[in-house]
């Protein structure tokens, strides 16, 4: 199988064909593109009837710029890998309790429980006045980054036999907020930001406006579920923290002492986290359960609670391994 980047004008003839010849998609980016796993004759000769290796000249802005970034990605890849260290050997990143309630995974909830099926995520990017500006090259990097912390799921679960793939939009917003000189917790920090880019996207603000962020990409994905992640400069409680269990995940551009290279690998640390899969590396119940419905599992990969710990992106910032564990917290049985 090899990868490919895959343009299209019909992205669900485009996957049936992918997958009748045993292929496997693992993300889309935007409307016309996807990335695959495809039988390297197919990629060799280039056979589609609904997709071609070839992007058009005729490609939307956002296509060539969505194309632009996943060919960053890739030659990241290329280079040489950061040293794995502990999410302790430098600032970790966080999860808090959930901010939705149970109840939001009720009837026609955007949101779902577990990591499978076909995922749309809304990655919204504030940018701000001044030296709280995202430039667009800037904006690339988050994409690209964003691209390889959700490959990373999406082929831990193609090698695990589950389907899983995710869809992936971008909004930038360019708005005037200050940033803030105090602010006393996540929410009031990070309100000052999200709610005017939720304005300036055209939502609604709060909560409500999350729910339709969330419900517009699930539908226009025609999605099992969705979830939101926001990046800025703007000042947070912490550089980078997710929601259990259901996100939204907030991450700042500089990325700490981790460097904005390393935003995939925080990245695919909080998604873990927006799925249910808890830290590895400190503080852990040894005998509760993570994890929803029938797939739970204690967290028996946490350095506190085995003496043989394994490679694991809830551990450390370890792009190659995922634990049997976080798999079984993912909802991966
Ligand atoms: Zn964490």
């Amino acid at each position: 199988m090899e990868e490919m980047l895959l343009h299209t004008d019909n992205i669900d003839k485009a996957t049936a064909e992918v997958e009748a010849a045993g292929g496997r998609i693992l993300l889309q980016l935007g409307h016309n593109l996807l990335v695959a796993k495809v039988p390297s004759h197919m990629a060799k000769q280039n056979s589609f009837s609904h997709a071609s290796v070839h992007i058009p000249s005729s490609a939307s802005v956002q296509s060539l710029s969505h194309a632009n970034a996943y060919w960053m990605a890739r030659e990241n890849e290329l280079k040489p890998q950061p040293m794995i260290q502990k999410w302790t050997e430098r600032t970790a990143p966080m999860a808090f309790k959930r901010e939705y309630s149970d109840e939001s995974f009720q009837g026609d909830s955007p949101y779902r429980q577990t990591m499978t099926g076909k995922i749309a995520y809304a990655i919204l990017v504030a940018s701000g006045p001044g030296s709280l500006a995202i430039s667009d090259s800037e904006l690339q990097k988050i994409k690209s980054e964003c691209i390889t912390g959700l490959k990373f799921w999406s082929e831990q679960a193609q090698k695990n036999g589950v389907i899983l793939s995710f869809a992936m939009y971008w909004g930038k917003a360019t708005i005037t907020t200050p940033n803030p000189s105090y602010c006393s917790n996540a929410p009031s920090c990070h309100d000052k930001f999200v709610n005017p880019t939720l304005q300036a996207l055209k939502f609604s603000t709060g909560q409500v406006g999350k729910d339709q962020v969330a419900q517009y990409v699930k539908n226009d994905a025609k999605a099992d579920g969705a979830f939101l992640a926001f990046f800025s400069k703007y000042k947070q409680i912490h550089f980078a923290y997710a929601y259990f269990g259901g996100g939204p995940l907030y991450m700042q551009y500089s990325n700490d002492g981790w460097g904005s290279d390393q935003i995939d690998r925080v990245f695919a640390h909080e998604v873990g986290h927006v799925f249910n899969a808890p830290d590895e590396y400190t503080n852990c119940k040894c005998y509760t359960n993570y994890g929803k419905g029938s797939c739970t599992a204690r967290n028996s990969n946490c350095n506190t609670c085995t003496s043989s710990q394994g490679g694991c992106i809830m551990d450390s910032n370890d792009l190659g391994n995922l634990c049997q564990s976080s798999k079984k917290h993912v909802g991966w049985c």
